[in-house]
């Protein structure tokens, strides 16, 4: 979600690191938003490759507030840059625990093989690990689809605890094709669906039928491409 340095950025970056040519966040992340919807692995139409996002002084709201690990989080390692190590830090807020108070959480979603040899992962996660920040490894599914997440925190405590780094990431290579391996579930854009549906229907508008979404949708036609992102380099 790049693009000019945003007036009153939320939450606080890190300083010396900005997005460049990055747009990572713009083809991996799923977007619910009344006014942009987009399934995981597809380009968001607004993302210029290599060149920020068309609409950023009028990007949805949840575009304002969103930036990845690598932009806000200090320990994840300078190394990390999303297009560049094909690491994407994705910070979650707020992760519901059973009977305990929401947590922060991190995933560390692994977009390709090399991944694995990006310089400064393993101390990345062990920084997350140690800190006992809720820690997640995923991997993309195919666009559209949610790969599973494994959480690393008991498997890695001894690595961690050890600094046995090879043990890490040979670790971290397991996990990693575990989840290549799926199940992989479709991502649902329903809920920002409904929203847009009942205010139509209180606008007095007319709807769309319902049907098979996967990949498009209805009320913002042309808004989701069909065709799976461009691979990254
Ligand atoms: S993934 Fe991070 S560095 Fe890349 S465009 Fe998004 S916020 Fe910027
Ligand atoms: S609207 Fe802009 S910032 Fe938001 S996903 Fe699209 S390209 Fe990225």
């Amino acid at each position: 979600m790049s693009g000019a340095p945003d007036p009153d950025p939320s939450p606080p970056l890190v300083e010396g690191r900005s997005c460049g040519a990055c747009g990572v966040c713009c083809l991996v992340l799923t977007v619910r938003e009344p006014d942009l919807q987009k399934l995981p692995g597809h380009r968001c139409p607004h993302s210029r490759e290599h060149d920020g996002c068309a609409v950023y002084a009028t990007r949805p709201r949840i575009c304002r507030g969103y930036y990845c690990g690598w932009r806000t989080m200090k320990w994840v390692r300078p190394t990390l840059r999303p297009d560049i190590s094909h690491v994407l830090v994705n910070p979650v807020y707020g992760l519901p625990q059973p009977d305990m108070a929401p947590r922060d959480a991190v995933g560390f979603i692994l977009l390709s093989p090399a991944a694995l040899d990006a310089e400064g992962l393993a101390e990345s996660v062990a920084a997350a690990v140690a800190a006992d920040v809720p820690t997640f490894i995923t991997t993309p599914g195919p666009p559209g689809f949610a790969g599973p997440e494994i959480q690393l925190n008991e498997l890695l405590a001894m690595a961690v605890w050890t600094r046995d780094k090879a043990a890490l990431l040979r670790a971290l290579r397991r996990y990693h094709d575990e989840c290549q391996s799926g199940p992989f579930v479709p991502s649902e854009i329903e809920g920002a669906l409904q929203d847009l549906r009942d205010t139509a229907r209180l606008a007095g508008q007319d709807l769309p039928p319902d049907g098979d979404r996967r990949g498009r949708c209805d009320l913002h036609p042309g808004v989701i491409p069909q065709e799976p992102a461009p691979a990254k380099s």
